[in-house]
């Protein structure tokens, strides 16, 4: 397994990977890789002859008042899974390396953003696009890998690729989830014995949404009347929960075709996101 720092490293082992008729699959990460990241690399691993591991916390998707400084990271750990996981590449380079001076170009893809995850967080998805979009750049990966658990984050890469043309598909991969349901994250090592326990609510509001719509429920603010009344049990402070269709998510009040029931709860300054997409027709 390789392990490049630089961004002229990595383009010129891509440039030589397509030109041997190769295909290249990215998993890009922020490290701290856990089982959920390595469903992507595994899924990478299967499609790909060359997979690639990006790992960088990238400081231009956080807010000023997020956790990058005590964001965890253990680079020998990932290379360890990385390489029983047979990644040809782990990609991880600096701060300096991928931002050497003051970026005055950023991609921001619009509307789709402004939402969710975006009115508590108004910069991050535009520091995502603009280091996927870098990456991609830089990688030159044919198929690139992501979690539905940042969904808001795969549909603004969607779109991103589609406006401009980048010639990547993207693959989206199910969440991954410890044995009591709580989605995994690098975040959840934060939680403590209660906010742990706790959590676990998150996703079973979101399985019991999926009851109510099974049973024939199609009042969205019922629903997540449902889903608040069980979260304002724990003592995770609310962000966001809401009904959206799947595709374009833009806020529906009936509940038909594919809906996304997405929520965001904060335990003291930790956020836990979580998802459920519904009648998971083709998207
Ligand atoms: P991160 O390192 O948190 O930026 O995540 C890197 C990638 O892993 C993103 O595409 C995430 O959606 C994905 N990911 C994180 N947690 C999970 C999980 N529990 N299941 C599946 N994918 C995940």
């Amino acid at each position: 397994m390789k392990i490049i720092e630089t961004i002229e490293e990595m383009q010129s082992f891509a440039n030589q990977t397509i030109t041997e008729g190769k295909h290249i699959g990215i998993v890009p990460t922020m490290g701290y890789l856990h089982d959920g990241h390595m469903s992507l690399v595994n899924r990478a691993r299967s499609d790909n002859e060359i997979v690639v591991v990006s790992i960088f916390v990238n400081l231009a998707q956080f807010s000023p008042n997020e956790d990058l400084s005590t964001y965890p990271h253990d680079l020998e750990a990932d290379k360890t899974k990385c390489e029983d996981s047979n990644v040809d590449v782990i990609f991880c380079p600096n701060e300096k390396e991928m931002y050497p001076s003051v970026p005055l170009t950023w991609v921001n893809v619009d509307i789709i953003t402004k939402y969710l995850c975006g009115i508590n967080r108004p910069n991050h998805f535009k520091g995502v696009t603009t280091i996927v979009a870098k990456l991609f750049n830089i990688v030159k990966p044919s198929k690139s890998y992501f979690g539905q658990k940042d969904y808001q984050q795969n549909r603004v890469i969607i779109k991103m690729v589609e406006d401009l043309n980048f010639d990547v598909k993207i693959i989206t991969c199910p969440i991954i989830r410890e044995k009591d349901g709580l989605a995994m994250s690098s975040r959840n090592k934060y939680l403590d014995e209660k906010q742990r326990k706790e959590a676990v609510v998150l996703n079973k509001s979101l399985e019991r949404a999926k009851w109510l719509i099974a049973r024939g429920e199609t009042n969205a603010s019922k629903i997540e009347f449902e889903i608040k009344q069980m979260i304002n049990k724990i003592s995770g402070e609310i962000d966001y929960i809401e009904i959206r269709n799947a595709k374009n998510l833009y806020k529906i009040e009936l509940i038909q075709d594919d809906v996304l029931i997405a929520l965001a709860v904060t335990f003291d300054n930790i956020r836990l996101i979580d998802n459920i997409i519904i009648n998971n027709k083709k998207l």
